[in-house]
């Protein structure tokens, strides 16, 4: 399978990652970034093709959300590059999606006068071509691919898209949140086993406290700043976050009994109201139920906000969008109050690198604004994490939930990505990828393929491996299976395209069959649908002393990751071609020689050379730190298994190592 991201590869914004499955592409988003104001805020479609004949090499374009940074750059693709193909999105998020789109148009053309941008009716059109996806309901794009939509949490109508052409499937999680909020459930996915999995990994590091700290947090940062006189400025998306601050700030300022106004910015909120309402199925229960009453969302003490209000003296509360202090009213408000050390800004999400609200959250005190402004920065600035990702914890969850073969991380900053993917492939055992942008993946899925064959193939490719094993053992040679199982026919996969042929005894030597690379060898037996043999899995983190000892007491101490895989031994020996009896340490040697060869390192440097010295373990190293062992078995090791280590530092080396020691165990 292919992957590669064209934007949100070790960065956030402009989500735009492109599948390859079975003969297929998919599109997974296609979104914009905020950072930028020239040709970087799109993916670079130039990558797809630069003839920009895009429909016939992209079967299907899914959204998984209505944030700009997952479909801003739609209109763009489908209207002034000429994409025609199908596109797949929730019905909230084709609700929503235009009206966001709108919003930037407008204040990008007709506020700051850019011209080439799409239009209105652009996004209208764009709109015409999209393709429901309910939850749960398999939609299939053509014969071959179908695509099923699970719950994310993140925002109103938000999917984690899971696909499958043939043999091959992946699971696109877009922006999710695996904690119920206010106005939303959690995300969950059904075990699909998919061979990739590629999650954002916004919140990687992070493990946030428990929700009820962190509002109890907000609301007391916020009664605090305005008791002293202050104003409370709180940038934020106008669907989402605001709702559930909203929600906050209502049932508190009813509590307490407050009066300081409270103010929300944008004219989207009676729309937003509108779609919570229409959409009431994809809220939580508890909104669910309170819809009988009353709107949750028609608030009491909220007001619509003017902007004459912005000078007025004495306390408020006031609820801005957009939420990166990009553009817009919160960047408007921000500038007026900025400069009050008595003012508090609250930034309750993640802002994207370049943003007004990075470089405010990174503690710059002068803050250019554009080329004529400049502020100084005396606000009280708080950063709270309310923003609908899932954490190191969610993200590990998840993972657990879907049992991929495969991670690919994306939507995350590359430094926080490093220690989480050595977290998961120690956990689940499975290679864990962070490509960049542009950067392409070719991911060995290695599935069995089933294949159906004639008797008459059958019993020609029979009668001549029986010839040929007479005629070897007739010469005095010793006869050498190619494999355990007698070869029938062989499957011919095309490069990367998937196309499928079977050969005829009369078209190949048998001999010179190879059993690895792009040749499948079928059975009369078929696929048994490889169990996973590694239930019982274990993961350790070990910290020991850095072998290189020098360092100064902080990286004296280097954090080395363990997995472990359980194998079963006689299914391996069969891989490897090794005839039936063979001794659990000859099969630990040929696994680990196997191993090696595939890591092309030279197997005379890294095995036991002499066999009467027995070896405590059978062990392989690559780099610095990899290891790859199988203990003899013992009282205390009663199954075969394997064992690899790395530092974290050394997760790309391990990230391959795995992919390959999955390939060997089967
Ligand atoms: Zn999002």
């Amino acid at each position: 399978m292919k992957v590669v991201p064209l934007g949100a590869g070790q960065d956030v914004g402009r989500s735009c990652v492109l599948v390859t499955l079975g003969r297929k592409t998919i599109m997974f988003d296609c979104g914009m970034h905020m950072g930028y104001n020239d040709e970087r805020r799109f993916p670079d479609f130039n990558y797809i093709t630069t003839e920009g004949d895009f429909t016939s090499r992209i079967d299907a374009v899914v959204i998984t959300h209505f944030h700009l940074d997952h479909c801003g750059a739609l209109p763009h693709f489908t209207e002034q590059r000429g994409y025609h193909g199908p596109i797949y999105m929730t019905p909230p998020t084709k609700a929503i999606c235009p009206i966001l789109l709108e919003d930037y148009r407008k204040i990008t053309v007709e506020r700051k006068g850019e011209t080439g941008f799409f239009t209105s009716q652009h996004i209208k059109d764009c709109m015409k071509k999209v393709v429901p996806l309910h939850l749960h309901e398999t939609v299939w794009v053509d014969d071959e691919l179908e695509l099923r939509a699970y719950y994310a949490g993140h925002v109103l109508g938000a999917a984690m898209v899971y696909a499958r052409c043939g043999n091959e499937s992946v699971v696109y999680t877009g922006d999710y949140n695996m904690t119920p909020d206010r106005h939303l459930g959690a995300a969950w996915i059904d075990k699909v086993r998919p061979d990739v999995l590629i999650t954002e990994t916004t919140y990687g590091t992070t493990i946030r406290d428990s929700k009820r700290a962190r509002e109890r947090d907000f609301l007391e940062k916020v009664h605090s700043c305005v008791t002293r006189g202050g104003k409370v400025l709180i940038p934020c998306f106008a669907l989402g976050r605001a709702q559930e601050l909203c929600i906050l700030i209502e049932t508190y300022w009813e509590r307490m009994g407050l009066t300081v106004p409270v103010y929300f910015s944008a004219g989207l909120t009676e729309k937003a109201n509108r779609y919570y309402k229409l959409f009431i199925n994809w809220t939580n229960q508890k909104v669910k139920e309170s819809f009988v009453d009353r709107n949750p969302f028609d608030f009491k003490y909220i007001k619509p906000w003017n902007r004459d209000y912005i000078d007025l003296p004495g306390p408020m509360v006031l609820f801005a969008t957009p939420g990166m202090l990009h553009i817009g009213t919160s960047l408007e408000v921000f500038r007026k109050w900025a400069p009050d050390e008595r003012n508090m800004l609250i930034m309750p999400g993640y802002c994207v690198a370049g943003t007004v609200g990075a470089k405010v959250l990174s503690g710059m005190k002068i803050v250019d604004i554009d080329q004529y402004t400049q502020v100084h920065v005396n606000i009280d600035v708080q950063n709270l994490s309310f923003s609908a990702h899932a954490d190191a914890k969610g993200i590990m969850e998840l993972i657990r939930q879907a049992s991929p073969r495969n991670v690919v991380l994306v939507h995350g900053e590359k430094s926080r990505m490093s220690y989480l993917k050595s977290k998961i492939m120690s956990e689940f055992g499975c290679p864990c990828y962070d490509p960049a942008n542009g950067e392409l993946l070719d991911i060995e899925t290695g599935q069995d393929v089933r294949a159906l064959m004639s008797d008459q193939l059958f019993q020609a490719a029979w009668a001549k491996e029986q010839n040929r094993r007479e005629n070897t053992v007739g010469h005095g040679e010793t006869s050498t299976p190619i494999t355990q199982m007698p070869v029938h026919g062989v499957l011919l996969l095309g490069d990367g395209k998937r196309l499928t042929r079977l050969l005829d005894p009369s078209e190949f030597d048998l001999d010179v069959v190879p059993i690895v690379g792009n040749t499948v060898s079928s059975s009369v037996e078929g696929s048994n649908g490889s169990s996973s043999a590694d239930k019982g899995d274990l993961t350790a983190v070990a910290v020991v002393p850095d072998p290189d000892g020098s360092g100064s007491s902080e990286s004296s101490e280097r954090i080395v990751f363990t997995t472990r895989k359980v194998f079963d031994g006689a299914k391996l020996a069969g891989r490897l071609g090794l005839p039936e009896g063979t001794s659990h340490e000859d099969i630990a040697e040929s696994a680990i020689k196997a191993i090696n060869d595939l890591l092309v390192l030279d197997p005379e440097t890294n095995l036991p050379k002499n066999k009467t010295e027995p070896a405590e373990k059978l062990t392989a190293k690559v780099g610095s730190s990899v290891e790859i062992s199988i203990p003899p078995m013992s009282a205390d090791c009663e199954l075969p298994m394997l064992y690899i280590s790395w530092a974290w530092e050394e997760e790309a080396l391990a990230t391959q190592t795995l992919a390959i020691v999955n390939r060997i165990l089967g």
